[in-house]
């Protein structure tokens, strides 16, 4: 079989295993039933831009430079949630947008991904949030009314934990293991007065198990800036990465908007 289109990131669903589903655009292709198969993407040497514009070459985070400086979905408060200053009435590059997206509830959350980590996320996208960052483990330590205010708390945190999640370990190492009721009661106390009454009454850990019949021993990144195909037997889905025999892991949302043809 062989599908084209261009990358987005893909589709996950939860149940006793995450399912993936590869997104080419116009095409969904259920991704679990490939493991034990050879799969190969080849980089068609086109990217499009959110925007529709078609580029060579991307600017940053897969934005043309355009979007990039301009749209509001690449704005300072979607990287740093601290910065937000739309609850102010501030905008940074359209009020509307970041009105929308930062004025409702979010929260604050522990993960266990390779490691103990730090989050933001809105509320209503946080399980995609995990699944996407391939936690195999994440409780909710607080919620907020704004992005602002789990932005700030998120800062504080980051003296004491680390906010990001190191993928070499998480798909090579084995996750170590926490006891998340417990972090969250320890992490909680951490934290100085003005946020203790936005941590949440009961701690409530969930589980993701991801499709992987077995993690590399060593792990080496496969992109399309430095080769032209990703090909192998696919071994495994965890967060946006396909992880295939021999070590080789392919960051899908890395590679949104790229141009491919998809074998099997
Ligand atoms: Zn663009």
């Amino acid at each position: 079989m062989e599908y084209r289109g261009y990358l987005q990131k893909m589709a996950a669903q939860s149940g006793e295993k995450v399912h993936y589903y590869l997104n080419l655009g116009s095409e969904l292709i259920f991704m679990n039933e490939l493991i034990g198969r050879e799969i190969a993407l080849t980089f068609q040497h086109k990217i499009t831009c959110f925007c529709g514009k078609e580029l060579q070459k991307v600017f940053r985070q897969n934005y043309c430079y355009d979007c990039f400086m301009t749209k509001p979905e690449a704005g300072q408060p979607i990287f740093f949630p601290e910065k937000s200053q739309a609850h102010l009435g501030i905008e940074d590059r359209d009020l509307e947008f970041e009105k929308r997206y930062q004025l409702q509830p979010h929260v604050v959350y522990l993960a266990n991904s390779g490691g103990l980590k730090v989050g933001v996320t809105r509320k209503n996208a946080r399980f995609n949030r995990w699944i996407d960052q391939g936690a195999i483990a994440a409780v909710v330590l607080a919620e907020t009314e704004n992005r602002y205010q789990a932005g700030q708390l998120e800062v504080y945190l980051k003296e004491h934990l680390s906010d990001k999640t190191d993928w070499r370990n998480m798909l090579s190492q084995g996750d170590p293991e926490f006891d998340l009721i417990e972090e969250a009661k320890r992490v909680a106390d951490l934290l100085s007065e003005e946020f203790k009454p936005f941590v949440v009454e009961n701690f409530s850990p969930v589980e993701m198990t991801y499709p992987v019949e077995k993690y590399p021993e060593k792990v080496k990144s496969i992109t399309f800036k430095k080769q032209d195909e990703c090909k192998g037997v696919l071994q495994g889905i965890r967060g946006q990465y396909l992880l295939l025999e021999g070590g080789g892991v392919f960051n899908v949302r890395s590679h949104e908007g790229h141009h491919v043809t998809f074998a099997f």
